[in-house]
């Protein structure tokens, strides 16, 4: 398997890394929304956000917010991002899990503003029993 992501952390790939433990690697996106657009994965492959076993996702979580900290107190930005993308149509590239935290500013071109749906008639409550038909499942 040639990933991107496995190359960075086995050091066959050049990356500015920006903080790694036994765990986790976090690193500058190369083509970033904003400069300081920063991602943070497991060193294991995992495809995606629902392969990530739970005490992994944890600690994924408490390092997203250590690098966002950092992000805000560095570069000030306005605001940020956290978020994941899963599976092609979500705008998933790299099959290794990782969380996107991008800085974001007021004059921005970009903005996750996106074209919001209206729910017609019950079809709210519809979607809202599918899904907790399997939230206790
Ligand atoms: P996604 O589209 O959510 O899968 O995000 C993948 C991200 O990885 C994109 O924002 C890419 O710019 C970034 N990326 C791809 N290759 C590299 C690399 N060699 N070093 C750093 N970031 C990368
Ligand atoms: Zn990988």
């Amino acid at each position: 398997m040639n990933c991107i992501f496995c190359n960075i952390i086995n050091r066959n790939s050049n990356a500015e890394i920006l903080f790694e433990d036994d765990d986790i690697i976090s690193f500058l996106d190369i083509r970033p929304v904003n400069f300081g657009h920063t991602l943070v994965i497991p060193k294991t492959h995992y495809e995606n956000f629902l392969a990530v076993p739970d005490d992994i996702l944890a600690k994924l979580i408490k390092t997203t917010k250590l690098l966002s900290v950092a992000i805000v107190k560095s570069l000030t930005p306005d605001g940020f991002n956290v978020i994941t993308n899963n599976g092609t149509a979500a705008g998933q590239s790299v099959f290794h899990f990782h969380f996107h935290i991008i800085p974001s500013y007021d004059e921005d071109d970009f903005k996750f503003k996106l074209n919001l749906k209206n729910y017609l008639d019950s079809s709210m409550r519809e979607y809202a029993d599918k899904i907790r038909s399997e939230v206790n499942s």
